[in-house]
């Protein structure tokens, strides 16, 4: 069984039953033959699917965002809002989806050629509790669009969403087995990887899932998208509004209690404007309400869990060890909640395990740059690239920090956040491949190239 922990309060909620070898068997026979039929289906009616399934999405919205806020600690609010990103998300495949799959004619030495985009089979996706909606849906829309059909592996933690998503799918109309749902362990992931019906797998979540998922899937030859995590910089320059780059930095680092890969977890400030930033930045920290997530005048809910919230708690005291000094918050909140303040840490020396790692919790890590290029170079010092964000209103320092930052996404005086028409993914050890946009649609279809 699996058993939803509610994160703010400690108290049990529902329980799931694992399927057992037989039921997970059928579940893959099924996905096999709705593939079949799927791949068959006029585009227009799987772009009708997606729309109704937003439509789902949205008629519910309370409903699921109280599943998700109950299972990992997020705000209400900001679970309702993911709910609200993911009936865009849908839409936004149903509406524009269609033309990105036009076939296209290409000129050869020997005549014409055109290009089709083809469906391929099964997909399976293995995907995290931190946004247990949103991260899914970046999946199953352009799977279910493409012709595709999904399998969803969810985080233990958050089986109540996992199931939340096969209903609204089901209750809009999909085909039987066009879309399922696999309550099942990690220790599962390898042999379904393994099984010739499914012909790729996408992973969000660790470097060391992702690290696992890759392997089996090399194994098996089979394509893999990995979206793992990050430890994004977060740059000041001189020329920024220092008041709103210190407002949404903090933003951007407590955003879903700090537990989000594009979080921006490492602040890197230009000498000049240090200590204006800090002073302004500590004191947007400082004013980080946290508490009942049901509450809409909470800022930040608990972390997912107990043993999240010590993991973060065991970093700060790493950091401190090694000379840090924590300016502020980072301190476990009383009571039987998974709750900590919002913190801040100076002088941590840069090649320190931890300021290597993504530490997922609300802890920022604040670093002093002399100039434009010992700025790109911490940024860049990390085995992750995901996401950046840079604070400079000069040109020439823009166009440097999009060419020489190695990240898969990169924000100008804006919190970087994924949107559904934009492309988003990592490099390095964030991961390779990209969901979202028309590249995510296309990353597990077959590009058919037809001569004459
Ligand atoms: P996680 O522990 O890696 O789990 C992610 C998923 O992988 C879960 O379904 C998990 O199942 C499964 N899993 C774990 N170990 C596995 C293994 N050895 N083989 C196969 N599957 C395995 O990550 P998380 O704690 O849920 O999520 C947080 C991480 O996700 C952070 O690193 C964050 O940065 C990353 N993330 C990345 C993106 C992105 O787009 N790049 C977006 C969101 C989150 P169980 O839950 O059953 O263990």
């Amino acid at each position: 069984m699996f058993q939803s922990i509610d994160p703010a309060t400690g108290t049990p909620g529902a329980t799931f039953a694992e399927l057992t070898t037989d039921e997970l068997e059928a579940r893959i026979a099924r996905a096999h033959d709705a593939y079949r039929q799927w791949r068959r289906v006029p585009l227009t009616e799987r772009a009708a699917l997606l729309e109704r399934i937003a439509e789902r999405f949205e008629a519910d919205k309370r409903r699921l965002a109280e599943i998700a806020t109950r299972e990992m600690g997020k705000t209400l609010a900001s679970a309702i809002a993911e709910v609200e990103k993911c009936a865009a998300g849908f839409r936004h495949y149903a509406q524009n989806g269609p033309a990105m799959l036009e076939p296209v004619t290409i000129q050869t030495a020997a005549g014409p050629a055109t290009t089709h985009y083809l469906p391929q089979g099964p997909v399976l996706a293995v995907m995290p509790w931190n946004f247990p909606y949103w991260q899914v849906v970046r999946f199953v829309a352009p799977t279910l669009l493409a012709g595709n059909v999904g399998l969803l592996k969810h985080a233990s933690l958050t089986q109540g969403c996992a199931a939340a998503i096969e209903e609204a799918i089901i209750a809009a109309g999909a085909p039987a087995g066009v879309f399922q749902n696999l309550p099942i362990r990690a220790d599962k992931v390898d042999a379904l990887i393994a099984d010739p019906r499914i012909v790729a797998v996408t992973l969000t979540g660790s470097e060391g899932a992702g690290m696992k998922v890759a392997e089996s899937a090399g194994r098996a030859l089979k394509k893999v998208v990995l979206e793992l995590g990050g430890s994004d910089p977060f740059i000041v320059m001189p020329s920024a509004d220092l008041g709103q780059a210190a407002q949404v930095a903090a933003k951007a680092r407590v955003q879903n209690t700090g537990q989000s890969c594009i979080c921006a977890k490492r602040m890197i400030v230009h000498a000049d404007v240090y200590d204006a930033f800090l002073d302004r930045f500590c004191a947007a920290m400082r004013a980080v309400t946290t508490g009942d997530p049901m509450d809409p005048a909470t800022d930040m809910g608990p972390l997912s869990s107990i043993e999240q919230r010590d993991t973060v708690l065991d970093q700060i005291e790493q950091l401190k060890a090694a000379g840090g000094r924590l300016l502020l918050g980072g301190e476990a909140l009383p009571g039987r909640g998974a709750f900590m303040s919002a913190g801040v840490v100076v002088d941590v020396p840069v090649d320190h395990p931890v300021a290597q790692e993504e530490v997922f919790g609300p802890i920022a890590m604040v670093f002093r740059a002399d100039d434009i290029d010992a700025a790109i170079a911490l940024a860049n010092d990390v085995p992750f690239g995901l996401g950046s964000s840079v604070w400079t209103n000069d040109t020439d320092e823009q166009a440097r920090f999009v060419r020489d930052i190695e990240a898969g996404m990169t924000a100008v005086n804006r919190m970087l956040a994924s949107s559904p028409e934009a492309p988003f993914g990592g490099v390095k050890r964030s991961g390779h491949g990209r969901e979202l946009g028309p590249y995510g649609l296309h990353e597990f279809m077959n590009l058919k190239t037809v001569f004459g």
